[in-house]
């Protein structure tokens, strides 16, 4: 057992609830206003869907603290998709990284990438940024907010150097990380991806927030297994495109919950991101339809869909 394992993760997080979230929404990180402080941040707000289960789960936490801000990690649908209810039910800014500012801004999905990936986020207008290098004060913490392209070219991680607790979003997970979206885009970022890993791994935290799954303190287990993971994909990108169109198959049906199969081949089409991992996974035989197929039946086969009678739904 490694002194990571003994390290108690609770002492470190006072002041602070995570509420765990299932998949499709991110992680929320409810930072609670310490003394001098002039209300509650919060991290990430899930996915729209949810919406209405996060202004719950706040209320329900917050008490009658007020909520002063929500800062996002980046701008993925299951980590912002909750900002408009929450400022509708809090009254509260929202702060984002540099980079896809002017998009939310006026809303451009293309810039946003809901468009490529078909994903849904409900709109919101950002109010200033979360910019690395200037620290945020929260939960009587300074947070370092330091830049992790990779999975996202804009996404940031939040540190707090003096209790060696990191907001990894999906830089990093206790088993993996998000995709890198940028290389399914065309653009390099494997390399990205790896240096986040060796910045994590100076940053040396004691705690890992993550932006799904539970809080982790074995830091050195998880960045083994990530980098594990991406030497496979940087010497086959075949098996990240693979991988990327298993993983956004399985996001679309957790937003729709269900969908006769004729619909989700017309998804497929027109998700401009299935068309690009078909071209990654190397055009195969029958289109994006027939990859998607393969997808739906991998997935089925292992339980993370299910399919009956022409209808493909969330297992
Ligand atoms: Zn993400």
């Amino acid at each position: 057992m490694s002194a990571s394992d003994l390290f108690a993760p609770g002492a470190a997080l006072h002041g602070m609830t995570v509420l765990e979230r299932g998949w499709l929404s991110s992680n929320n990180v409810l930072m609670h206003a310490a003394a001098g402080e002039t209300g509650a941040v919060l991290v990430d707000s899930s996915h729209s869907l949810h919406a209405q289960q996060t202004v719950a789960l706040l209320r329900q936490t917050l008490a009658d603290q007020p909520l002063k801000e929500v800062v996002n990690t980046h701008l993925h649908s299951d980590h912002c998709g909750g900002n408009a209810a929450v400022q509708q039910a809090f009254g509260c800014s929202i702060r984002i990284p540099p980079g896809h500012f002017e998009a939310a801004l006026n809303w451009d999905q293309d810039s946003l990438t809901y468009v490529a990936t078909g994903q849904q986020c409900a709109r919101f207008a950002p109010d200033g940024l979360l910019k690395p290098g200037e620290p945020l004060q929260a939960a009587g913490r300074r947070w370092d907010v330091l830049a992790a392209p990779g999975h996202d070219p804009h996404s940031v991680l939040l540190f707090d150097a003096g209790n060696s607790v990191l907001i990894s979003a999906d830089a990093l997970w206790e088993n993996g990380f998000g995709l890198i979206f940028p290389e399914i885009e065309g653009q390099d970022a494997f390399d990205d991806a790896a240096q986040v890993l060796d910045l994590i791994e100076q940053l040396n935290p004691h705690v890992v927030i993550p932006g799904h799954g539970a809080v982790f303190t074995d830091v050195a287990g998880a960045l083994q297994r990530a980098r594990r993971r991406l030497a496979g994909f940087v010497a086959d990108p075949r098996r990240h495109a693979w991988h990327a169109t298993k993983v956004l198959l399985k996001y679309h049906l957790m937003e729709v919950r269900q969908q006769p199969l004729q619909d989700l081949q017309v998804w497929l089409q027109t998700a401009p991101l299935m068309q690009r991992l078909w071209q990654l996974m190397g055009s195969p035989d029958g289109g994006v339809v027939s990859l998607g197929q393969r997808a739906v039946d991998e997935l089925c086969a292992n339980r993370v869909l299910a399919q009956h009678e022409g209808l493909v739904s969330d297992a």
